[in-house]
């Protein structure tokens, strides 16, 4: 937990968001802007800024990480269809929010290579 992070704010519940799933290790919550028909955050409650700082010892958890959003993507149903996990790191990875996130996105056409 990061007092100024937005992240650790909605796990904790500060601040409210639309949310999907909760364990001991993760949080999944609609993202607040969507940029396709669903659109939805997976996040680690550990603060983590991102993927590059990750360490062995995260590795149950990355694989936790996309376990959930495959299958809270299945229970949406985006399984029928396809949908898209991106994780962006860094400035030129247009990452905005510096807590790890893994954004899933269906119900359109996903392009390639992605802008
Ligand atoms: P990124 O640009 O990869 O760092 O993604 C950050 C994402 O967090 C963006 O898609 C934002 O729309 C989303 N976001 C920021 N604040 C909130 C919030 N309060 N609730 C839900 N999603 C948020």
């Amino acid at each position: 937990m990061t007092d100024s992070c937005i992240f650790c704010k909605i796990i904790n519940k500060e601040i409210p968001s639309k949310t999907i799933f909760e364990d001991e290790n993760l949080f999944a919550f609609h993202d607040i802007a969507p940029q396709a028909p669903t659109h939805f955050l997976v996040i680690p409650k550990k603060h983590i800024v991102d993927i590059d700082h990750t360490s062995g010892e995260d590795k149950a958890l990355l694989g936790e990480i996309l376990f959930r959003a495959a299958e809270i993507a299945r229970s949406l149903g985006l399984n029928k269809e396809g949908f898209r996990i991106v994780n962006n790191m860094g400035e030129l990875g247009g990452q905005t929010v510096f807590h790890l996130h893994f954004h899933v996105l269906g119900g359109r056409q996903m392009k390639w290579p992605p802008g």
